[in-house]
């Protein structure tokens, strides 16, 4: 939280205003304003300062919960704000910025009995989680429970080795706590094997979900998409809100939803928190999706990029660095340097713009500066869910929550209060109780239950690609073709190619474009690494290569010419040969947290 003069920022409206108690009660009392974008805390007992005040930013917000005494004599009713700023943190001579969880329990009792304090300590909870999930409020809103949508229900897929395969772990410790305080119910599923969650989301029951969350890298949502495409009911299956939680080596979507929120470029457990609180607000864009071709007639469809060249040789040929983490990338990229290779091929785009139309201004790159519930940590099984179908035996309550940034009340404190969510769930009962091990009987829950398919068997739907010829049949007139040898060949419909690579500073989510980018043979090596070092800002634009070259396109086709090479779509390795892509604009949804400025659509 920032300590600041006065002042208010944006949306500085008061919608609500109280005066409460504090919990630990120490004869504390606050003075609380809410506006739409933030909460202000100001001192009243024991030192009253008109000039200080506490501001919470509600970006900084997961939810809030309500309370009551153990002690059935105190008619108080509690309110407890879950956030998650960013603190200062000092190393030695350094000093960097990292979001930690602070939970602050404010006391209701102003009125005598408990229910007319519930009252109002859920109406200051419905308006925070309103202002959270972007439901507008303003100070003349009868404010209440009822203008809350249900709780969300999240199918959370976790590939257990993706990364470093310490997901399993950051999904207990950071993940689900969070979300629990965002009131999202979820079913936890562990992948088994690669294509386990594409075959897992073709026949779940798209009632029963509000989202499907990938947790891992790039490779576990691009099953994802590509499971809900295979449906017979693709059209309304890939609208459901698709979100990524970051537990890969190739974070390249979860950068990009960090980055369009204004955050500052972090990685590791940074980007996941970051991106769980945006999680955790819910908010949906489009996206757009790019049908690909290869030479087999295989389509697939991909929401990051094609690549060929550097870049693909780097992301297949540094998997034997995978217990490196992202790091992986780096050293990939050393050793390829070392021996560069460069490959002839045609490339063939259809442009965005012709030559002689307005050519529309791309968003310019802002590069913003801003950047437990008491779980028990006990092993995660394979599957793990706070949904009906633990309804009966499973559905528990904290007892005695305590926010953990809090002291412990001293043994004369009142027992603290407890939480009237039975959403909230405890590890230890649903672990031990609900959970078959991979071994054991089947899953619990039919509707994630998929009979294995086999690949032969898939059949992928989709809209039609209207702008593409058969890769057998030359592209039509309106595209451009050139041969060249090239050092690498990227076609990215997202800013980030990596958690640290800002390949497309401009490139939105739905802006309907490909950005074909790249770079021809003849750079020299001290150019090409000046290259690749500047791209974690997005500043390789201003190096003006001669040999980098960047064109907004809205389909493309490759045809490499050199026998032996690299294909990838998303990061996954694909049959090598002529490959191609349309963009289909804004076919899928996907979960960024805020909403999104519309600066360039088409
Ligand atoms: P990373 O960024 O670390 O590569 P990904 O999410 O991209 O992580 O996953 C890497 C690959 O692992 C993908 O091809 C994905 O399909 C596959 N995969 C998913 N679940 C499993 C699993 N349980 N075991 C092995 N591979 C898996
Ligand atoms: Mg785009």
């Amino acid at each position: 939280m920032n300590m600041v003069l006065g002042a208010c920022g944006e949306g500085s409206e008061t919608l609500l205003h109280g005066e409460f108690g504090a919990y630990p009660p120490k004869g504390t009392r606050y003075a609380l304003s809410l506006t739409r974008t933030e909460l202000h805390i100001q001192h009243l007992v024991p030192k009253p300062d008109t000039d200080h005040r506490t501001v919470v930013q509600l970006i900084d917000v997961v939810g809030c919960h309500t309370m009551r005494s153990h002690t059935i004599a105190d008619q108080s009713a509690f309110f407890c704000v879950y956030i998650y700023p960013l603190k200062k943190k000092k190393v030695a001579v350094s000093s960097w910025r990292m979001r930690q969880r602070t939970a602050r329990t404010f006391q209701v009792d102003s009125a005598e009995c408990y229910e007319d304090n519930q009252i109002l300590a859920e109406k200051w909870a419905a308006a925070i989680k309103c202002l959270v999930l972007g439901i507008p409020i303003s100070s003349k809103t009868e404010i209440s429970c009822s203008l809350l949508p249900h709780r969300r229900r999240l199918l959370l897929l976790l590939n257990p080795f993706g990364g470093k395969g310490n997901g399993l772990q950051w999904c207990q410790n950071h993940i689900l706590p969070m979300i629990t305080e965002a009131d999202i119910s979820f079913n936890l599923i562990q992948t088994e094997r690669q294509n386990h969650a594409r075959e897992l989301v073709q026949n779940i029951n798209l009632a029963e979900w509000d989202g499907i969350v990938a947790i891992s890298g790039d490779g576990l949502l691009y099953e994802v998409i590509n499971g809900l495409m295979e449906r017979p009911d693709w059209e309304e299956a890939i609208k459901m809100p698709l979100g990524i939680l970051p537990c890969g080596s190739g974070n390249a979507l979860a950068a990009a939803i960090n980055f369009s929120a204004g955050f500052e470029q972090v990685l590791g457990q940074e980007l996941l928190t970051n991106c769980t609180l945006l999680l955790c607000h819910g908010a949906v864009s489009p996206l757009d999706l790019v049908s690909i071709t290869t030479s087999s007639g295989t389509r697939s469809f991909s929401f990051l990029g094609v690549a060929w060249g550097f870049i693909s040789d780097v992301d297949i040929e540094s998997e034997k660095y995978r217990h490196m983490g992202p790091v992986r990338f780096t050293l990939g990229t050393m050793v390829r340097l070392a021996s560069l290779n460069t490959y002839r091929g045609r490339l063939s785009y259809l442009p965005a713009w012709d030559s002689t139309a307005h050519r529309p201004i791309l968003r310019s790159i802002t590069m913003a500066a801003n950047g437990s519930l008491p779980f028990q940590r006990m092993p995660l099984h394979r599957t793990v869910s706070d949904l009906g179908l633990c309804e009966e035996r499973h559905t528990t309550c904290f007892q005695g929550v305590q926010p953990a940034d809090e002291p412990t009340p001293s043994p004369s404190s009142p027992p603290p209060p407890s939480s009237f969510h039975s959403s909230s769930f405890n590890f230890e009962t649903l672990s031990e109780e609900l959970v078959a091990d991979s071994k054991g009987p089947q899953e619990p829950n039919p509707s994630v239950a998929a009979p294995a398919i086999s690949p032969s068997a898939r059949q992928m739907h989709g809209p039609v690609d209207e702008l593409l010829t058969p890769l057998d049949q030359p592209v039509p007139k309106s595209w451009v073709t050139m041969e060249d040898d090239f050092v690498s060949v990227l076609a990215i419909y997202q800013t980030h190619l990596g958690a640290d690579l800002l390949m497309a500073p401009f490139a939105c989510f739905n802006d309907g474009l490909i950005h074909l980018c790249f770079i021809k043979a003849g750079i020299s090596r001290a150019a090409l690494i000046r290259f690749f070092l500047t791209i974690e800002k997005g500043a390789h634009f201003e190096l003006e290569s001669p040999h980098f070259t960047h064109i907004p396109v809205r389909a493309f086709r490759i045809e490499p010419l050199t026998r032996k090479g690299i294909l990838t779509i998303d990061g996954e390795r694909v049959e090598y040969g002529p490959i191609q892509g349309q963009i289909h604009h804004g076919i899928a949804n996907l979960i960024t947290g805020m909403n999104q400025v519309k600066i360039a659509t088409f």
